[in-house]
């Protein structure tokens, strides 16, 4: 009768497992990184979102009016609304300050497999700080919130937008020329951009060395045409100093400097880096960050700031992908009331069990033994506690192991314990 609306999705209990998982292994990262965990509301006002990037942004975006006349938008993405947070009350707070959050987006995307209109991202903020170790360490972070999750093959590109503003002003092309090469940079269309080029009257040889260098990932070679090429010397060193970090420091070899990483959206400045998963072929961006600028925008006095997000129904799908096993959680126990006349006790055994932390179910529609049985199979439960009259007289129950089939009689009294010794072996 009803239909979900386009572009958003129910998750079943197994999938939530899975989210749920992946969401403590996270937040457990960002924790031993020293990260907090903050939560901002999943509606602003809409001039947040329109500040930076102007109204162009309203076709991305769920905006709407309240009751009483106000604009608001549902959260295209979490950075604006962090950086406000901050602004609003946490610019005393002693620095850097490393935040970190979960939360859901909403954009009037295109729907399709790994682009929804509501998904879910994890992301931290570094507010501060724009030292070369604070970027490794970002970097770093973002590296292995994916890895110990248990992915296996990402791909890390690192970009700086001051250096690639340099190479196009040695090229001979101004600042405000800059900005209609680069949304061409962004999608990797080489050849529109050589005959742009062309047309700005730069000279072939010139424009081939420099979309060469665009298109390779060879870091020595871009390295070496940087120092050559362009009068931002001190940016490049910092750029060398943070990989020379990653790879001896975090152990991080597999990174790729790649120029044309430009990012979409319009406040990142310097630093930019995004980790991609290959094997989800046309949605592969899992991850995008770098350094930005909101805080003067926003009111607030200027410091530095960093960030980055994580698409987290992309990572979902890159598990997926690589057939990663999900741990999966199992009912520890289910009770099986062997008629009615022994519910009340079942019960009491249940809470029992539940009160010191084990998981425990019981069935709940006066099925009998065969069928509960075969549901304690269905649900994955590892042993069934069978509360039958002529064990409760003596105080005991049958302790069944739903692997082995093996059945001892135990004390009722014992039950937690005996259940917890078994598990600590
Ligand atoms: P962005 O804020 O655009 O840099 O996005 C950060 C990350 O969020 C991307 O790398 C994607 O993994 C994820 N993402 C962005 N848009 C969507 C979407 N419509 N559906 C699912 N994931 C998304």
């Amino acid at each position: 009768m009803f239909r979900i609306p386009r572009g958003t999705r129910d998750f079943t209990p197994e999938e939530m497992e899975k989210r749920r998982y992946v969401e403590r292994q996270m937040r457990t990262t960002f924790q031993v990184f020293g990260y907090r965990e903050i939560q901002t509301p999943m509606f602003e006002t809409l001039e947040l979102f329109t500040a930076k990037s102007g109204d162009t942004i309203l076709e991305e975006i769920y905006s709407f009016t309240d009751k009483s006349g106000r604009k608001l938008a549902l959260r295209p993405e979490l950075t604006a609304p962090v950086i406000r947070f901050y602004v609003d009350k946490m610019q005393m707070s002693p620095k850097p300050l490393k935040l970190f959050y979960f939360g859901s987006c909403f954009r009037y995307d295109r729907p399709q497999r790994g682009r929804y209109r509501e998904f879910r991202q994890a992301g931290c903020e570094l507010i501060g700080t724009n030292t070369p170790e604070a970027y490794a360490e970002l970097i770093a972070l973002a590296y292995f919130l994916l890895k110990n999750i248990g992915l296996k093959n990402i791909r890390l590109n690192i970009g700086d937008l001051d250096v690639l503003s340099s190479m196009l002003r040695t090229l001979g092309i101004p600042k405000d020329k800059q900005k209609q090469l680069t949304p061409l940079i962004d999608k990797s269309q080489f050849k529109d951009l050589t005959s742009m080029l062309h047309t700005m009257g730069i000279k072939k040889k010139k424009i081939d060395e420099f979309v060469d260098i665009l298109q390779t990932t060879d870091t020595q070679k871009i390295l070496e045409f940087l120092n050559k090429n362009t009068s931002s010397k001190a940016k490049i060193e910092e750029l060398e100093k943070i990989l020379d970090l990653l790879r001896n420091s975090f152990d991080i070899k597999n990174y790729h400097v790649n120029m044309s990483i430009v990012r979409g959206l319009d406040y990142y400045k310097g630093l930019v880096f995004e980790i991609d998963a290959p094997v989800l072929g046309a949605e592969k961006q899992l991850c995008g960050g770098g350094a930005y600028e909101l805080i003067p925008l926003f009111g607030g006095k200027n410091i530095p700031t960093a960030g980055f997000a994580i698409g987290f129904d992309r990572t979902i799908l890159a598990l997926e992908a690589e057939k990663f096993v999900f741990p999966k959680p199992k009912t520890d126990i289910f009770i099986v009331p062997i008629n009615n006349d022994m519910m009340d006790i079942s019960i009491k055994i249940a809470q029992n069990l539940r009160k010191e932390g084990i998981p425990t179910d019981i069935d709940l529609l006066r099925r009998d033994v065969r069928k509960s049985l075969k549901y304690a199979n269905a649900i994955n439960a590892e042993k069934t506690i069978l509360v039958g009259p002529k064990d409760v007289e003596k105080n005991c129950v049958t302790l069944r192991d739903m692997r082995t089939g093996e059945q001892q009689i135990i004390k009722i009294k014992d039950i937690p314990s005996k259940i917890k010794t078994k598990k600590l072996q």
